[in-house]
């Protein structure tokens, strides 16, 4: 017996979903679900709960090559498919997306642990949206990437923090410029990869298009390694993309890296304060913290520190942490048991290298993976805590006193992906806001996303841009690289030497 306590009207669809696949998943190869070839799955589990969800998949080598060879078969004809008529299938997955929404919503609530209320609006919204705004790419790619064709076949790897929202920044651009694609989504949330193939398939995408593979490291090792990918596209840990590129060095593969951060939150003395207060809250508790983007270091003016930790510690009472169905929670489970290890072990190092530790008295649920937000004050730059990327609800807090040591302290880090300025004067946050060697700079604002605009980071945050014109690109070439194949296909004479 499955309880999952305040239940949203599609928890009833989303059991049946799950039930539906209860004998185990399969990977989604060439239009429909394949059984692993050696047989082999693994447990999705419910963070909130520590139950059982489904049984899925553990790709291998066989699994990656079926997939890359459905992907490989695919390719041509959907490439040739005029813009306008791939565009008519992102549009259909856009709808499809919106129309299964509370499924998606609460799938991934139930995978992930985080609140179905984030899920509801932010996550399967922004999907729907990343869909409909490449469905224009598509259509337009005749004439705005006249002289540019396909990457071709593109492996694509993904964090489990935004599940569905990463595979839509990497699905549909991918698709709408005529790649088809291999996705293997992390091994702690699987779930609303399958279930977007599943409905894709639906819509009528043509199979092989895309193929989800799932299982752990070692599946994303295969992609990388398979000889049939033309790019990899990753999303994850500094440390597993450092692998990656060493990997694919000299292969002659495209490459792209969407990878940590440890940004700057900076809150100068003459912000307003009640802005602020709620711009920390959704910078580092929103997802629980676990956000590459999350605003996970507070510099705040001397002047008005002991005032601003005063309020945020009564700001941090306020915050419910509870099951992530219910739809009144602030902050849902930590996604997996090591996850909550880290988190607990970091906080511990930062608590031994000299900062003050804050936790609000709030109950936690009992039985899954839950974890305070939490406020580590008068940090020192050198400390692990200031340093190293926790990816948990945990804010580390030190003080600047000039505009300039706060661009100094901002930019002390070895990552790069974003930075909020919090100022009443614009000329102010105007003038410190090029100065921070970060993605995107929001002012009086954080967490804003659009598929409009480029993503990513500046150093150990990774290369590459996703979203924007710019993303498209990534999943371009210029036709004179398209190399021999390509001539022969277009009937093309061979370009002379010398010429
Ligand atoms: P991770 O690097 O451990 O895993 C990411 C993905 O890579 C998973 O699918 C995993 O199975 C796979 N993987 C693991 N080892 C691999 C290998 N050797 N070869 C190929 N694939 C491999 O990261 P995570 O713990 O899942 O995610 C958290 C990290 O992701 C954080 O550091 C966070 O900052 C980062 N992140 C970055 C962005 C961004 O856009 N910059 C977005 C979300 C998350």
């Amino acid at each position: 017996e499955m309880s999952y306590g305040p239940a949203p009207e599609a928890d009833g669809e989303a059991r049946a979903w799950l039930k539906r696949h209860e004998s185990g998943f399969g990977h989604f190869i060439g239009g429909k679900f394949v059984q692993p070839a050696a047989g082999v799955h693994f447990d999705a589990m419910d963070p909130a709960t520590g139950k059982k969800l489904g049984r899925v998949a553990q790709g291998d080598a066989a699994d990656v090559d079926a997939a890359v060879v459905a992907a490989r078969k695919a390719q041509g004809s959907w490439a040739k498919l005029p813009g306008h008529a791939r565009a008519r299938h992102l549009y259909a997955l856009a709808r499809a997306v919106q129309r299964h929404a509370r499924l998606f919503a609460v799938i991934e609530a139930l995978d992930n642990g985080k609140p179905v209320r984030e899920t509801r609006d932010i996550d399967v919204p922004l999907v729907a949206r990343h869909f409909y705004y490449h469905a224009g790419w598509a259509q337009l790619q005749a004439t705005e990437f006249a002289d540019q064709v396909p990457v071709g076949v593109v492996g694509q790897i993904i964090p489990w923090n935004f599940p569905l929202l990463m595979l839509a920044w990497k699905v549909a651009p991918a698709l709408a410029l005529g790649n088809t694609v291999v996705l293997k989504p992390a091994e702690f949330t699987p779930l609303t990869a399958l279930l977007f193939a599943e409905i894709a398939a639906a819509a009528g995408l043509p199979a092989g298009v895309l193929n989800v593979v799932t299982g752990d490291g070692r599946t994303g090792a295969a992609i990388v390694g398979h000889a049939g990918v033309d790019k990899i596209a990753f999303t994850g840990s500094s440390e597993v993309g450092k692998l990656i590129r060493a990997e694919t060095a000299g292969s002659g593969k495209s490459l792209t890296l969407e990878l940590g951060g440890k940004s700057p939150f900076i809150v100068f003395d003459d912000a307003d304060i009640d802005g602020a207060i709620e711009g920390v809250v959704d910078a580092i508790w929103f997802n629980q913290g676990q956000v590459c983007c999350a605003g996970s270091r507070l510099l705040v003016q001397e002047g008005i520190a002991d005032k601003f930790h005063a309020r945020l510690k009564r700001r941090m009472q306020n915050l419910r942490v509870g099951n992530p169905l219910d739809k009144a929670i602030d902050m849902g489970a930590i996604v997996a048991p090591v996850q909550l290890e880290r988190i607990k072990a970091l906080v511990a190092t930062g608590v031994a290298e000299g900062a003050e530790l804050f936790q609000p008295e709030i109950d936690l649920p009992t039985g899954g993976n839950f974890y305070p937000p939490t406020l580590l004050a008068h940090v020192q730059t050198a400390a692990t805590v200031a340093r190293e990327e926790i990816f948990g609800p945990v804010l580390v807090s030190m003080t600047f006193r000039t505009p300039d040591e706060a661009v100094m302290l901002a930019n002390n880090t070895r990552y790069g992906l974003a930075a909020s300025i919090w100022s009443e004067t614009i000329g102010l946050a105007l003038d410190i806001a090029p100065k921070l060697q970060a993605g995107v700079v929001w002012i009086n604002a954080t967490n804003l996303f659009d598929a409009a605009v480029g993503f990513g980071g500046y150093r150990e945050s990774g290369y590459g841009r996703e979203g924007g014109k710019e993303g498209a690109y990534e999943y371009l070439k210029p036709k004179a690289w398209a190399g021999r194949k390509a001539r022969v296909a277009a009937e093309l004479p061979e370009p002379q030497e010398n010429v």
